[in-house]
């Protein structure tokens, strides 16, 4: 029986875990469950799976749950903050993490669970986007094992041979092609970009996620990310990876071998398949995703990515070219950016520009420590602000 935490419990995928996970009762138990805000939500998960613990962010949010459940027969305790949220990501009874917070607040807490030996079920890209070297270290030195849940990386890892991890350079490989679906906005006209809403960019034709990532998708950063998540993940140059687009996101990615083989990893976009791989393996379980059908699927697409419009790709692409805290501060700059539209304070086309604008004016090199990853983060996150009141201020 193995013993879950999911961070992020709430959220997109942290819902497909938790479904996984009652698929299998005989093989999970869920130790802790973390949110943020959604308290409803986590409240019928905790009367659900009845954790030991639950974390949320707030202590005034922790009181109203604990008042919310007293009656109910459950013995979860209710615990706030980022100390609370590290300590159930890394006590001793847990086997496995699932990092499906969203965005910079997954850091720590994932952290701490690569520190502490787990299983680390990485969703939660932007913590090794900001973290890379020292997040891979911090698997190899405490016996951690690290298993991606983004769909394109677990594809990846399911097409590569077995002895790539100990033997990269003997194990066939040539490149890997990294596909991405294009978004909402594949072939909507470069001038109407300007005047999207925050309705439109998280209505993706394929996958059904959280906000963030969906923008993420329509500025086709989330492949930017992706990429810089790719070479740190499978220790590979930028260069060996290729970026296709493939707009039914049936194909989740290939590995292509030096004999010409190409290797592919097919299934309907359900991230409960990717989830169910990583919670099993090297076994196999049910994931209650749909059977692939062909023949009503019937077309595979394929196409170049469009840098002018997609600007975002090319800024993460020149990120992990330069190193150092490129990565960083491209993700902390985004994160603001991505708010700042939703919230409608700035216009789609401008979250390039204000990532721009960052890694223009910003020049931080030495990134080795957690405090110098959370130090060129903020930096990067006042200088987008500062960016995005200029251009408030201009337009008034
Ligand atoms: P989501 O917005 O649906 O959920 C985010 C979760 O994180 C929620 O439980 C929320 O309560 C919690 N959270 C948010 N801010 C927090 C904070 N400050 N402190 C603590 N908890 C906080 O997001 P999602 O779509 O489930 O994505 C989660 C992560 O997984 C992201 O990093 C995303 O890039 C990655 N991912 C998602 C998908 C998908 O299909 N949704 C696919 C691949 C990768
Ligand atoms: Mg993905």
């Amino acid at each position: 029986m193995k013993q879950v935490t999911v961070l992020g419990a709430t959220g997109s995928v942290g819902v497909s875990t938790l479904d996984v996970i009652s698929r299998s009762p005989d093989r999970f138990k869920v130790f802790a469950l973390t949110a943020n805000q959604s308290i409803a939500r986590l409240e019928k998960q905790i009367l659900q799976h009845h954790p030991l613990y639950a974390v949320v962010q707030d202590e005034q949010v922790a009181a109203l749950l604990r008042a919310s459940l007293k009656g109910a027969r459950v013995n979860t305790k209710i615990l706030s903050g980022a100390k609370a949220l590290a300590q159930v990501a890394s006590d001793d009874a847990v086997d496995y993490v699932m990092a499906a917070i969203v965005g910079a607040a997954g850091l720590l807490p994932t952290l701490a669970a690569a520190q502490s030996g787990k299983r680390v079920l990485l969703a939660n890209k932007e913590a090794l986007v900001m973290s890379g070297d020292l997040f891979m270290r911090t698997v190899m030195e405490n016996n951690a094992e690290l298993l991606p849940i983004d769909s394109e990386h677990n594809a990846i890892f399911q097409c590569l041979p077995r002895t790539y991890f100990s033997d990269p350079e003997n194990s066939g490989i040539k490149k890997i092609i990294l596909t991405g679906s294009g978004g909402p906005f594949r072939l909507a006209s470069l001038s109407s970009l300007k005047t999207v809403t925050p309705e439109q960019a998280c209505a993706h034709p394929n996958w059904n996620m959280g906000k963030k990532i969906s923008v993420d998708s329509a500025t086709m950063m989330n492949k930017g990310l992706e990429l810089i998540e790719a070479c740190y993940l499978f220790s590979l140059d930028p260069r060996l990876i290729d970026i296709v687009i493939h707009p039914q996101s049936i194909i989740h990615s290939m590995a292509q071998y030096i004999d010409g083989s190409v290797v592919a990893q097919l299934g309907n976009p359900d991230m409960r398949t990717p989830i169910a791989h990583a919670l099993a393996w090297p076994e196999r379980i049910e994931s209650g995703v749909a059977d692939l059908d062909m023949i009503v699927q019937a077309r595979l697409d394929f196409e170049a990515p469009d840098y002018q419009r997609f600007p975002c790709l090319k800024l993460a692409q020149d990120a992990i070219r330069l190193g150092g805290a490129a990565s960083v501060t491209l993700n902390a700059a985004n994160e603001i950016a991505v708010a700042a539209f939703l919230s409608s304070d700035l216009a789609f086309t401008q979250i390039a520009q204000t990532i721009a604008y960052v890694q223009d004016n910003l020049s931080i090199n030495t990134v080795d420590t957690v405090d110098q990853i959370i130090d060129a983060d903020n930096k990067a996150r006042d200088v987008a602000h500062e960016y995005i009141q200029q251009i408030a201020s201009e337009k008034s």
